[in-house]
């Protein structure tokens, strides 16, 4: 039995899109005991939230900080922004299950994601068995990629049905484990190897066991709206809940459709397709810098990319058909001033250069630099490319439908994770949404920018009793100050946490009090088979 605790004299912005109102809210044993006016104290300690907001924890539906949590359990630039759960194993990243034998294969596949997370053999039930301690509640999806990658390799083929048996008995496993679904990542290898008859077999057990689906789509850029279609096709065959994570236009020829996007799911919707999507508000992506050239650079593993790239015609077809076709998945870029060079864990002195910058200093060719950069970091490297329009992002800032996730990590600015310059949505993706776009520009309401990362998102996953204000639930809380709160974090300077969260409470126990966080791990592994409806 915990102490009761009693929030008094805030605003309640419930999570469900409702005006805000004047309440007290009262939590005791991790749960919310009662929302209403003048609750008495008792013996309950109070927090006083007079002239703040008191909001459902924040759900960010789309990250991945199983590369980094288990080196940093606090989720400290979560925690910071008002996040108290985080959704990971996304685009078809999962860091289990790793099979005897492939531990080794599984690290070098994540290297540029994850380069100082240990691996080991490992199921997804004991994944999940033996996960630490954390200050956020995570939700574990499985990955296409590693599943690909534990069965067949980086292999360029359909899998013979040995091999699809394979994939579907270890998503069976990750599912029973308490994975709330599979995630793909369709734009890089392996899983641009597999065609859509592949991922309905796989989507098949999705459906016959309860599991959803999240897809990074196999295009972003010059194809977007033929991987969407693909998209609405696996949905029109499976009967999954669909979510199209970190949606956006890449490349200078697909800017402004953000409303055709938007346009598509509300009609898919009103068809009766459960389908969703989620952005990241910022203008740009982050990625490893092999994933720009096109995925059959990458087939056969790092050995494969390097050797390839040792040959000179080789090199000449990568650049005729990135002219031709713009970068993979991000479509064209203006220049090479627009890649910039996030980690690089073997030349970690050029995080923060661009590859036009170094190609100047070493009087070289742009896209032989980039190319060149790849095999001096032995393919680790992590850039951020400048190539999504402000105004999608502003579109999409604005439709209550659209949700928000960070597509970041949880991070510190000391310690493992502090290395490198990651992107500024580690640390602001809310607090972006809620001071710049809602606060000083005025584009939504705090109660709809609200909904799309608290409500929204779990009627999304559909989460039993989370996301949402209400007595019985689950006491996941953030309290804010909408005149305060604002990112910090820059390209130049990412390492910065937000400002304007005054309290975090996760299951009911403070994790976040002023400014300090209070060192509580008491974040809980969510199952499909519990958490959920
Ligand atoms: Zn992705």
């Amino acid at each position: 039995m915990s102490k009761a605790i009693v929030i008094r004299q805030g605003l309640v912005i419930d999570g469900t899109r409702a005006e805000p109102f004047r309440a007290d809210v009262a939590i005791e044993n991790g749960k919310i005991i009662d929302i209403g006016n003048d609750i008495s104290t008792g013996n309950a300690e109070t927090v006083d939230a007079k002239g703040k907001f008191i909001a459902p924890g924040f759900i960010d539906i789309k990250t991945h900080s199983d590369w980094t949590l288990p080196l940093m359990p606090q989720g400290e630039s979560k925690i910071r922004q008002g996040v108290t759960t985080e959704v990971i194993g996304h685009c078809g990243y999962s860091c289990a299950p790793a099979l005897p034998g492939k531990v080794e294969d599984l690290a070098e596949y994540l290297s540029p994601s994850a380069p100082w997370l240990s691996f080991k053999e490992t199921g997804f039930a004991d994944y999940l068995n033996f996960y630490p301690a954390l200050s956020v509640n995570t939700i574990h999806l499985v990955g296409h990629n590693t599943l690909r990658l534990m069965t067949m390799g980086m292999e360029d083929r359909p899998p013979t049905s040995a091999e699809l048996r394979h994939m579907i008995l270890l998503l069976q496993e990750a599912l029973a484990a308490g994975a709330l679904g599979m995630s793909t990542g369709l734009f890089t290898a392996p899983g641009s190897f597999s065609e859509t008859e592949e991922l309905v077999a796989l989507g098949r057990v999705l459906e016959a066991e309860g599991g959803r689906y999240f897809t990074h789509l196999r295009n972003e850029g010059n194809s977007v709206f033929d991987a969407i279609q693909e998209t609405m096709e696996f949905s029109e065959q499976v009967g999954v809940h669909v979510q199209i994570v970190h949606m956006k236009l890449s490349g200078l020829d697909n800017w402004g459709g953000a409303s055709k996007a938007m346009d598509l799911f509300s009609q898919a919707r009103a068809m009766g397709t459960a389908i969703d999507c989620d952005i990241y508000p910022y203008t740009a992506a982050s990625n490893p810098l092999r994933n720009l050239m096109p995925s059959w650079l990458q087939e056969g593993g790092i050995e494969g990319t390097l050797a390839k790239l040792s040959n000179v015609d080789t090199r000449a077809r990568l650049r005729r058909e990135i002219d031709q076709d713009g970068l993979n998945n991000f479509g064209r870029i203006p220049s090479w001033d627009a890649v910039r060079i996030s980690i690089s864990p073997n030349l970690p002195h050029f995080a923060g250069r661009t590859i036009a910058s170094l190609a100047e200093e070493r009087n070289i060719d742009q896209f032989e630099m980039a190319l060149n950069f790849i095999v001096e970091d032995h393919g680790q490297t992590r850039v951020l490319v400048e190539s999504i329009s402000e105004n999608d992002v502003r579109d999409f800032v604005k439709d209550p439908n659209v949700m928000i996730g960070s597509d970041g990590n949880s991070v510190a600015p000391v310690g493992t994770t502090g290395q490198g310059r990651p992107h500024p949505r580690f640390y602001g993706t809310f607090a972006k949404v809620l001071g710049h776009y809602c606060r000083d520009l005025g584009l939504l309401s705090f109660q709809d920018a609200i909904y799309k990362m608290t409500g929204a998102s779990a009627k999304a996953l559909g989460l039993k009793d989370r996301g949402v204000l209400k007595k019985g639930f689950k006491a996941d809380i953030t309290i804010f100050d909408p005149d305060k709160i604002a990112e910090k974090a820059t390209y130049e300077d990412p390492h910065q946490f937000a400002t304007g969260v005054e309290a975090v409470f996760v299951n009911g126990v403070k994790t976040l009090h002023g400014d300090q966080h209070t060192g509580a791990l008491s974040g809980q592994t969510l199952r499909r088979q519990s958490d959920f409806l």
